[in-house]
């Protein structure tokens, strides 16, 4: 997962950038990189795992000039990348996920190019996208080729002399959303980025659309796919409340998430209602508001240190961010039955060992979770995931259930059968807590408010959306679910 930010200006764009790509900080937490062209390129990549972006960034961004500029966010490698090529030398940064990057990467070692940006022997895979793109006739050329030759999806801005290609991936799984201002142009992952800057959005890029953003405006350089498959979780959790997705703002979506867990709730008494921050605050002011019970605040999240506990890859730096970050209010929970919405339930872990717990320890009567999503089935295979299939907590309750790990979890995916209710019961006794439930399949599509086909819901129900090569993710899966 990755965030993206490009600007181009009649002025200096540097500020801009600096402050616009920052807005991505809740989508990466490992290196952060910003390029700009003035007279020359000039660019500085930087680890941001112990230090904040902006922080690690302001020296920089006082040194650096240019009317033009990319900026990354970034959880997997290094970048922007530079490159000098045959059409010129330029700068780019991805977001997504290659399923076949050993494939490619020996098919151009083949073909004799060669790699500078390698870990552990593995490619840095925005370089792979580089030398991909150089292979067509035309930067656009060379964008749609890589588009087909992949498996997985990819997003990116590329900059050069003529500006900044914005390229969202050809199935729209992540997001691409433009905006202007007097004398400017950007472009973003998050449309956070664009109101303290004083930008407008104008318009959210369709999947496989390039565009060109320069001095002179922003030029339509490939139409959109009709195929839009947009990842469902940017609503329920890895996206800003401020942002919007496809024009749908991602606040309203969780309020709507709540009111539809509320609305099913009709079997229980409660006290007062609170949300895992940040994420499940949206979920549970909506519960809140649809229940008339008072949404309070029996954990509070130390803002000033801690980020986010699912990006760090790491799982003991998620695990002791979740456990340092929320702190109890005992004088809200002592006596109160409580209800806790939180986006989703992962592993589970985190949310009996440093939420349950808490609450439990400060003396709550009751303690009644509700995740915004459905149990989740299978990991995210269209960008990168902290999550293994057997480590769901879904999962795990249907290995014990079942006594081992099976193929065919259709059952446990529909709500309505006794498996469904089983391995809810599963969960529930595991976290610990008095009641659990999920939101349905359909409430989460209907707060989202787009038809089935025009959102992923992969995690949930391991339906492979899209054609062509997106057909791949069903070996991917199959592999996945061998664990
Ligand atoms: S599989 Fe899940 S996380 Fe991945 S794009 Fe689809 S909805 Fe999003």
């Amino acid at each position: 997962m990755s965030g993206l930010f490009g600007v181009v200006s009649k002025d200096d764009c540097v500020g801009a950038l600096l402050y616009g790509t920052d807005y991505h900080s809740h989508l990466g937490t490992e290196f952060g990189g910003m390029a700009v062209l003035g007279e020359k390129f000039e660019r500085q990549i930087h680890s941001i795992g112990q230090t904040q972006f902006k922080s690690k960034f302001f020296d920089d961004s006082r040194r650096m000039y240019g009317n033009k500029g990319i900026g990354v966010i970034s959880s997997q490698d290094e970048q922007p990348i530079y490159l000098n090529s045959k059409f010129g030398p330029f700068c780019i940064a991805t977001t997504g996920l290659i399923e076949n990057s050993e494939e490619l990467t020996a098919g151009l070692l083949k073909k004799g190019v060669s790699f500078s940006e390698v870990s552990k022997g593995v490619v840095n895979i925005t370089e792979l996208i580089a030398k991909l793109i150089v292979d067509g006739d035309s930067i656009v050329d060379g964008i749609e080729k890589m588009f087909d030759a992949i498996e997985g999806s990819c997003s990116l801005l590329l900059l050069n002399k003529d500006g900044v290609y914005a390229a969202r991936d050809r199935f729209g799984y992540s997001q691409l959303a433009l905006a202007k201002r007097d004398g400017a142009v950007a472009v973003a992952s998050e449309t956070t980025a664009f109101p303290n800057n004083h930008f407008k959005t104008t318009k959210y890029l369709g999947p496989g659309e390039i565009v060109l953003l320069s001095e002179k405006g922003v030029m339509a350089k490939r139409p959109a796919n009709r195929t839009n498959q947009i990842c469902t979780f940017l609503w329920i959790y890895t996206g800003f409340p401020a942002s919007s997705y496809e024009g749908i703002n991602t606040e309203i979506v969780r309020e709507r998430c709540g009111r539809s867990l509320a609305k099913r709730d009709t079997d229980i008494k409660i006290d007062l209602v609170s949300g895992v921050p940040d994420s499940g605050v949206g979920h549970a002011i909506g519960y809140a508001a649809e229940s008339k019970k008072p949404y309070r605040r029996p954990l509070v999240k130390y803002t000033p240190g801690y980020g986010r506990s699912y990006t760090p890859p790491s799982q003991e730096t998620r695990d002791l961010i979740a456990k340092m970050k929320l702190v109890p209010v005992k004088e809200v929970i002592a006596g109160n039955r409580i209800v806790v919405c939180e986006d989703s339930i992962v592993r589970g872990t985190q949310l009996k060992n440093f939420t349950v717990h808490k609450l439990w320890d400060a003396g709550a009567k009751e303690i009644h979770v509700r995740p915004a999503c459905p149990p989740l089935m299978f990991p995210c295979i269209f960008s990168l995931s902290t999550r293994s299939i057997h480590e769901l907590a879904a999962r795990k309750a249907i290995r014990d259930l079942e006594g081992s790990d099976i193929e065919d979890v259709g059952e446990y995916i529909d709500h309505t059968t006794e498996k469904y209710k089983a391995m809810i019961e599963w969960i529930r006794k595991d976290l610990d807590v008095t009641t659990l439930r999920y939101q349905t399949v359909d409430d989460m599509v209907k707060a989202v408010g787009l038809p089935k086909e025009k959102i992923c819901l992969y995690c949930w129900t391991g339906k492979c959306p899209g054609k062509g090569k997106a057909q791949s993710c069903g070996s991917g899966a199959a592999e996945m679910a061998k664990g």
